[in-house]
């Protein structure tokens, strides 16, 4: 093995015990931290050189190129789109379906898009995925509900047949198959909901989730992990920021309860979905409500009120 590959399994085994660390530190009574788990040959799943051209090269023309490794040597890569920046780190995974390899790049030159003088509030929901503050629905997709039968036989599949068998290893395959799609169909809906946010809108403001925390609900919890609202808004980040849009994060408090349109608290429970004002007459959806109210939140917060 390159020694470099080495060197990144410390490097990843201190990072995993410093977030261990941080969450003893700021653990709440009643919360374990979880201790790192051990990752076994079934769990360690990719490998990573850290310095691009030393270990890990590209051979011949840059965008059909060989891919040079180390004790490996040359593996031919099948490119989803062409290198930007400057490659720094290479790492080397494996998924259910094949091998993959990805550069992280640095000086990725940003794609500044043409401003559109628009700005919106993003209300992330379960009965929608997100409702923006023109009213706009954003419907989710719901992979995994879709997907839960397929994935439940294959599941039993698995379960069925004997351990260590042949038989089981194959089903195995299958099954995380199964579930590599679901995880695809998922980043792919949120690619491009994130893509259409950023072409329209200058600036979008969204609340600051304490995802974590509304996972310990079970009730909502398998809803709330298909969304996968925290994924998506690392994405919608990203693309803002190659895109030279601004995505903001305002605190939660009181966006669901508070009227958009005279700004009195019309105090309603999770299950009433209507908002209606007995003050100023003000009656919409109370996702709409809520993005309007995000919106006007984050427009203040910049001191820009519209
Ligand atoms: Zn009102």
């Amino acid at each position: 093995m390159h020694s470099h590959v080495l060197q990144d399994v410390l490097a990843r085994l201190d990072k995993t015990y410093q977030a261990f660390f941080r969450r003893i530190r700021e653990s709440r009574a009643g919360q374990t931290p979880g201790f790192p788990r051990y990752q076994g040959r079934n769990r360690y799943h990719s490998f990573t050189y850290k310095e691009f051209g030393n270990g890990a090269r590209l051979d011949g023309i840059l965008d059909n190129g060989f891919l040079v490794l180390s004790k490996i040597g040359r593996v031919v890569v099948r490119w989803s789109r062409p290198l930007d920046g400057t490659p720094k780190t290479v790492t080397i995974s494996h998924e259910a379906d094949g091998w993959y390899v990805c550069f992280s790049c640095a000086d990725v030159p940003m794609q500044p898009l043409e401003p559109t003088g628009q700005e919106t509030g993003i209300d992330l929901g379960l009965e929608s995925f997100a409702t923006l503050s023109d009213g706009t629905m954003i419907h989710n997709p719901r992979c995994y509900r879709r997907a839960e039968r397929r994935l439940k036989t294959a599941q039993r599949k698995v379960s069925r047949r004997k351990k260590g068998s042949h038989r089981r290893r194959k089903a195995i395959k299958l099954l995380a198959k199964a579930h590599l799609k679901v995880k695809r169909q998922r980043t792919d809906f949120q690619h491009k909901a994130a893509l259409a946010l950023v072409r329209e809108y200058d600036a979008m403001y969204h609340e600051d989730l304490q995802v974590a925390n509304m996972l310990k609900n079970h009730h909502l919890a398998k809803s709330i992990a298909d969304a996968g609202w925290s994924a998506f808004l690392s994405i919608l980040a990203a693309k803002a920021a190659y895109a030279g849009r601004r995505v903001v994060a305002v605190p939660p408090a009181y966006t669901s309860q508070t009227c958009s349109g005279c700004g009195a608290v019309v105090k309603k429970g999770l299950s009433v979905r209507w908002h209606a004002c007995p003050d100023c007459g003000t009656s919409l959806h109370r996702d709409h409500n809520a993005a309007k109210n995000i919106e006007r939140l984050g427009q203040s917060r910049q001191g820009e009120v519209a």
